[in-house]
């Protein structure tokens, strides 16, 4: 279990995924953010309001950015990096644009957000 990683609240936390699953989201830890009930579903939380959601998931694609860093990644690299849920990722890779294997780390990331970029 974790603590809620909103800043100042020491509640225990929930998992959220910042890319929902309904959104094409997948199980590895950066798109993981805990959450107490309130900051997780309450008023001031991802599922209510827009703005702390988009915010969550710029804050994802920004760390995603960074750990891609470089132009291109080979699969197997992709699933190093990402170190968690392989089969979905080979999944989700198979319709990802590449050549001879190697994906550009522009795709990567939209891929692993969801299919587009924030
Ligand atoms: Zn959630
Ligand atoms: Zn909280």
């Amino acid at each position: 279990m974790k603590n809620c990683e909103v800043k100042g609240c020491n509640q225990l936390g929930q998992r959220h995924h910042i890319v929902f699953r309904s959104q094409g989201g997948l199980d590895f830890k950066l798109n993981y953010k805990y959450l107490c009930p309130a900051h997780h579903t309450g008023n001031e939380s991802p599922h209510k309001k827009k703005e702390i959601d988009l915010r969550y998931k710029r804050e994802m694609q920004m760390e995603l950015l960074s750990l891609f860093f470089e132009d291109t990644y080979s699969l197997p690299q992709i699933i190093e990096l990402i170190g968690e849920d392989k089969k979905n990722l080979e999944k989700k890779f198979r319709k990802v644009l590449n050549t001879a294997g190697l994906y550009k780390r522009e795709d990567i990331v939209r891929a692993l957000m969801g299919g587009r970029t924030y």
